[in-house]
């Protein structure tokens, strides 16, 4: 998934789960729910999205300090929720999309070509490390649409209940 998706799914998480919300918290939920994308640098999908590696980079980064703890598992766990779902592009919509915004088919094959290269993933090692199984549901395009649409709705929604509920005295 794409990091806006990464970061509404973890806002929304985060506002339910969390019995304080607050600016601080949010920032924490937000760092952390985009963080395991960073194996980008190395091998995209590596260990880093591996809930109970998450786990354990939870534990030890609150040691110090055990409020970081809810929301950096909440923003962590959510982004290796999100990443189990892919995306099926087999009939070339990303193409198709591209085509209609750029109406040039070699340019359009080249966008789709970058974004599938970037976004090249078979799922997540759920187990890791005990086990390197890759674990996904691959989702056609209406369906992905379905979901995608469902997160903004209720991240719109999230946010409205926020502005409206958070004490904004501070
Ligand atoms: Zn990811």
């Amino acid at each position: 998934m794409d990091w806006i998706s990464h970061l509404l799914f973890s806002f929304v998480l985060g506002a339910i789960l969390l019995k304080e919300m607050n600016r601080e918290t949010m920032a924490v939920v937000a760092v952390a729910s985009l963080f395991p994308d960073l194996d980008i640098l190395w091998h995209h999908r590596s260990g880093l999205h591996s809930p109970l590696i998450l786990l354990v980079l939870a534990l030890l980064l609150a040691i110090r300090n055990r409020a970081l703890f809810a929301p950096l598992l909440i923003g962590f766990w959510s982004h290796s929720a999100l990443d189990i779902f892919l995306f099926d592009n087999s009939n070339h919509t990303i193409q198709t999309l591209a085509n209609q915004v750029v109406a040039n088919q070699s340019v359009a094959q080249y966008i789709e070509d970058n974004i599938t290269r970037y976004t090249a993933a078979d799922g997540i090692m759920l187990f890791y490390p005990f086990s390197g199984e890759k674990f996904s549901i691959i989702l056609d395009e209406k369906s992905y649409t379905i979901i995608a649409g469902f997160i903004i709705l209720i991240a719109v929604i999230t946010f409205l209940w926020l502005y409206f509920t958070v004490d904004r005295r501070k």
